[in-house]
């Protein structure tokens, strides 16, 4: 993606200015950039001292070993102190941490003080077990409160955690447990899945058979089905955890001891095991929380839509909100179960004010109909928030209008795993935002656009995105493979940060993201996103959601291949018309060579469209890793509808 990028879209000419009203009352202004700037250590210290420090650190900033960072060298802290004790200290048990909602209706409502004696209960269960800090533990459970609690409780003890999806197959559990070397699995009997009991202990016995390094699984009883039983491995979570004191004195930690590792979604080749450490990753999830989301935690209620075995989950359910003390709902189940409305009866139930989802959902709401979410009331929200993917600029109108009432901000978030916190995002209350852009770099936080030289672009110039500087919860490294993380992240520019992901400057100097480097398309010599492609075709009526992939084209060099879905069902003259639109919208150079229908995309459990899959079915290849699909079914379904010949 050189200079040549074609513009079309992008040249969005929306532009929402903050209320008067949202911006007065804002935990931001425009301040925080000319401070953050000049004196940047001197911010991130400021932020650090959100947190609460048994002893503070000597120097911000060690970057001698780069790219391994140290941040708040020598300061001590806990990381689960900061997040639950230290609000029942101030006088704030009471206030309700989690309304967690479970799929079939069912719910509990933890206060702060209930949270401090159930992670103390569990931390006290973990000592029993002989686990020490440092540690590694494994943890695969579905959305239920006892996943919290197992995370802090292994914050608590300086164990190292390594959350993996509940709905990841043995293979792929194994293959993480055998990289940490675990000691203890935490899982549960089973999950709830539309409905239905769906076997989980089941899978988590069959991945870790003949595991050495596992000890001890710590199993939750959910679902109440029947499960195998290794004696002396397998303990009851009930039997070991609620007889435990519910008292536990939290020790600190050095400010970069590893607090987990968390293995990206695989969208572009296999998942790399991510270390984060203490401090800092608790510095920049509490800021940015606060900041971006403009949290105010005595009124507010705040709803991730993520899976704890995400990093949004442990950043943006887990680590930020319960840092600062927010009082947040936790849903177990899918959107749709049991029927379309549920999200909209939640945030109707809760009085949701802020929602922070992935454009996949909503993209998927748009295809269920306006009709749903028009159905409750959502005056509540105040703020709504994007992460996971570009978000299409049309996917962003109807999300401001179906779900915002015209009036909530919209904030587009990108940052990634590899990142623990939010680097690009309007600041609500500041920005005036434009559908489809994350616009600009947080306070403290240095990115830009640069070609292939390394070199800055200029306005409405596109290339590679890239991190100039050290950021606080930055990743130490990948678990166990120094050479990986060197080669992957720091090898393509010199002193930058390579993030992998394409984008462009607008006119104005903001930040678009145009999809993975590796998915750029190139067409008789023009570099052509596939976001760009599929915003086209996104912003036709009858498209719910579009995936665009280069397939080897021998004139051309690529040809466009498009895979869509449509909004209420099959429709075959739709084909032309969509390459016309295409056409249209952006140029001939993009019209797609093939329209695809199809009834689904793959996607992975973060609800990210697997391209790279797409692209195997479009050069007539076998099908690459699925291991991290999200439904392994989809892509039989997908070959089977298609004509190769078309
Ligand atoms: P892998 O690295 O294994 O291929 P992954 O990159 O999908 O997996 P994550 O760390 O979950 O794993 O996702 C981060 C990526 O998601 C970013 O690099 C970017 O491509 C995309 N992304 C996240 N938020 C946004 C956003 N707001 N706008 C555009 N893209 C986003
Ligand atoms: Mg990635």
């Amino acid at each position: 993606m050189t200079t040549d990028s074609l513009s079309n879209l992008m040249d969005e000419r929306r532009t929402f200015a903050p209320d008067s009203g949202f911006a007065a009352a804002a935990n931001v202004d425009a301040g925080w950039y000319t401070a953050a700037d000049a004196d940047r250590e001197g911010f991130w210290a400021a932020q650090a001292r959100r947190l609460s420090w048994e002893s503070e650190w000597s120097s911000v900033l060690d970057w001698s070993d780069a790219p391994v960072a140290k941040w708040f060298v020598g300061g001590r802290l806990n990381v689960a102190y900061n997040c639950v004790d230290r609000h029942v200290e101030a006088g704030l048990g009471d206030r309700v941490a989690i309304h967690w909602e479970g799929e079939s209706g069912d719910g509990r409502t933890i206060t702060y003080a209930d949270l401090l004696r159930e992670v103390s209960k569990t931390a006290n269960a973990l000592v029993s077990l002989g686990l020490r800090a440092g540690d590694r533990v494994a943890i695969q459970l579905p959305m239920i409160p006892e996943a919290i609690y197992a995370m802090l409780a292994c914050a608590r003890l300086g164990l190292v955690h390594s959350v993996v999806f509940g709905g990841f197959s043995p293979t792929a559990l194994r293959s993480r447990v055998d990289d940490a070397q675990a000691r203890l699995l935490i899982t549960s009997d089973g999950q709830f899945r539309r409905g239905n009991a769906a076997p989980m202990k089941a899978n988590t016995d069959e991945a870790i058979a003949g595991c050495a390094s596992i000890e001890h699984v710590l199993v939750v009883r959910r679902t109440g089905s029947t499960v195998e039983w290794t004696e002396g491995r397998d303990v009851w979570w009930h039997d070991l955890v609620d007889g435990q004191s519910d008292t536990h004195t939290p020790e600190a930690f050095d400010a970069e001891h590893p607090l987990f590792i968390l293995y990206t979604s695989g969208t572009t080749g296999n998942p790399k095991g991510i270390l984060h450490t203490s401090g800092g990753y608790l510095t920049q999830v509490a800021y940015t929380h606060h900041a971006v989301f403009d949290l105010k935690p005595e009124t507010d209620v705040y709803w991730c839509t993520a899976d704890i075995g995400w990093v949004t989950g442990h950043s943006y359910i887990v680590y930020g909100p319960l840092a600062n003390g927010a009082t947040q709902v936790v849903y177990e189940g899918t959107p749709d179960s049991p029927h379309q409305g549920r999200h909209f009866e939640i945030i109707q139930k809760y009085g949701v004010s802020i929602y922070y989802t992935a454009p996949t959902l909503i993209r998927t709401f748009m295809k269920w109909g306006d009709e749903i979410p028009a159905g409750y009331d959502l005056s509540s929200l105040r703020l709504l928030g994007s992460v996971g993917e570009p978000i299409n600029p049309e996917a962003w109108m109807w999300y401001r209008e179906h779900l915002g009432g015209q009036r909530c901000p919209i904030v587009d978030t990108w940052w990634q795993t590899e990142t623990g916190a939010i680097m690009i995002s309007p600041l609500p209350g500041v920005t005036s935002t434009k559908p489809g852009s994350a616009q600009r770099p947080l306070p403290g936080v240095g990115a830009r656009v640069v070609d292939d030289a390394g070199v800055e672009v200029g306005p409405g110039g596109g290339g590679y995105l890239v991190l100039d500087k050290p950021w606080p919860s930055m990743l130490r490294g990948i678990w166990g493979d120094e050479e990986r993380f060197r080669s992957t992240y720091w090898s393509r520019f010199d002193g930058f940060y390579f993030a992998g992901d394409g984008a462009k400057y607008d006119a104005d100097g903001d930040i678009w993201l145009l999809g993975r480097v590796d998915d750029v398309m190139n067409v008789s010599g023009h570099r052509i996103s596939t976001t760009e492609v599929e915003s086209a075709l996104v912003s036709h009526p009858s498209v719910a959601e579009a995936a665009v992939v280069g397939a080897t084209d021998a004139t051309t060099g690529q040809g466009i291949v498009a895979f869509v879905i449509l909004r209420g069902g099959q429709d075959a003259e739709v084909a032309s018309q969509l390459r016309d639109h295409v056409a249209k919208e952006i140029g001939p150079i993009a019209k797609p060579r093939q329209v695809l229908v199809v009834p689904e995309l793959p996607k992975t459990r973060s609800g990210k469209i697997m391209r790279r899959l797409l692209r195997d079915i479009a050069e007539n290849r076998a099908v690459g890793d699925t291991t991290t699909l999200a439904d392994s079914s989809v892509m039989a379904l997908i070959s089977s509808g298609l004509n190769p010949a078309e």
